[in-house]
């Protein structure tokens, strides 16, 4: 398998790169602060085309592919895990599952937009008592003629607030479990639909989160993704995309932990001369490169696999554990290195630090990542099936 970069990828990376930046960088501490949603850079990078990598032409993208986007995110996320956000609520989730599972009308309608960012995505399977097991949720949608009903109250929702659009997922047939899952594509306008900011989150604090809720939320017949009853086959194909770009997240994070160690490492004078003279600031520094470029190799891995068209459960799983281990073992790692600088936000590693843990927490915890690995490789339950 081959993991150089061709002509397109390193345009596109070297573009993220200059883009962050320029652009992010500036207002990144700022923004987080503020928890401000920067809805503007958010269009910015749709000019620039980094989401539509992953789409084909035909419905306003490149076909550049997923390796392609995850470079582009890797790049984004060494700047602003916030800003990472964006690319799973527009394409990795909404659009490449409305591609997969949409009608011409779905597609035509909505994924140009959502590459565009005319549009704002989400997607919506949590609800209070239903985080891993999404089986478990209580939204129902009934249908009554031309129409469907949705009730059901979904959280930690990334842009729920802020959406113009979100794949909600909910029971059609409650007695059949997951089997009796749906998934529909809800337009915010639409009547019943209501949202609430949750605040007062650890980090991500310029990624808007929220609730949304739906009493007798009205959509067309229409508005239905697939079939009745696919919607958890639906769910667990928008996750493989998803993880991905997680996966990159992380990736660009422990990259971001590593700059700004060995920065100050070489700067930060103790007993005389520079701290990363010390082998034990090495060894903490080896790991952090070790680690990293490990995670990469993994990321790389599941982003070509999928470019291949080949089964990538597995994989894609992996590569979403490592990313998130070697983000959190970065940030755990930088903190240290800058000592009490690391634990002031007057450096970036303390927001690291705090957005690291988010890794190990949506699209499948690390313990739901390594249940599938797990399983897997005791032959339990074959994850590329
Ligand atoms: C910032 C943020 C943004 C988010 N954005 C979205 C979004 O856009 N859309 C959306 O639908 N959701 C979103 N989520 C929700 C996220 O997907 C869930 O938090 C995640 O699925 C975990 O669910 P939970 O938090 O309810 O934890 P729980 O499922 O309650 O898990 C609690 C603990 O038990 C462990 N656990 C659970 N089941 C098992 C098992 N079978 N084996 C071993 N351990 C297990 C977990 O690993 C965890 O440590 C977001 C969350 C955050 C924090």
């Amino acid at each position: 398998m081959n993991f150089t970069l061709n002509e397109d990828q390193l345009a596109f990376q070297e573009v993220a790169r200059k883009f962050a930046r320029e652009e992010i960088a500036p207002t990144v501490a700022a923004d987080d602060h503020a928890s401000r949603f920067r809805r503007d850079l958010v269009k910015k990078m749709a000019e620039l085309g980094f989401y539509g990598c992953v789409i084909p032409e035909e419905y306003g993208g490149s076909g550049a592919g997923y390796l392609a986007v995850t470079v582009v995110t890797e790049e984004i996320a060494r700047v602003s895990a916030a800003l990472r956000v964006s690319f799973s609520t527009q394409v990795m989730g909404p659009g490449l599952t409305i591609l997969k599972w949409g009608n011409e009308e779905q597609k035509t309608k909505y994924i140009p937009a959502l590459c565009d960012a005319d549009m704002l995505g989400a997607f919506a399977m949590t609800e209070p008592n239903a985080g891993s097991d999404v089986g478990s949720m209580k939204a129902t949608a009934v249908r009554h003629g031309d129409e469907y009903i949705l009730n059901g109250t979904k959280t930690w929702i990334s842009n729920a607030q802020f959406c113009d659009l979100a794949l909600v997922f909910a029971y059609t047939d409650p007695t059949q479990r997951p089997r009796g899952m749906s998934c529909f594509i809800v337009e915010s306008q639409s009547p019943g639909f209501s949202s609430r900011p949750l605040e007062d989150k650890l980090g991500l604090h310029g990624s808007p989160t929220g609730e949304i809720i739906l009493e007798d939320c009205r959509i067309p017949a229409g508005a239905l993704l697939g079939r009745e009853g696919e919607g958890f086959k639906i769910c667990m194909s928008m996750l493989e995309n998803t993880r991905l770009s997680c996966a990159a997240g992380g990736l660009g994070l422990a990259r971001a932990c590593l700059d700004a160690a060995v920065a100050y490492a070489n700067d930060r004078q103790q007993f005389g001369q520079p701290v990363a003279k010390f082998q034990m600031v090495q060894e903490q520094i080896a790991r952090m490169v070790v680690e990293e470029e490990a995670a990469r190799l993994l990321v790389y891995r599941a982003a070509v696999m999928k470019d291949m068209g080949l089964p990538n459960n597995r994989e894609t799983s992996i590569a979403k554990y490592a990313a998130a281990q070697a983000a959190n073992h970065a940030a755990d790692e930088a903190v240290k290195i800058l000592g009490a600088y690391g634990y002031s936000e007057e450096y970036p590693v303390a927001r690291y630090y705090r957005d690291a843990k988010y890794y190990q927490i949506v699209e499948g915890t690390s313990n739901i990542q390594k249940w599938i690995i797990g399983q897997d490789a005791l032959g339990i339950r074959k994850a590329n099936r």
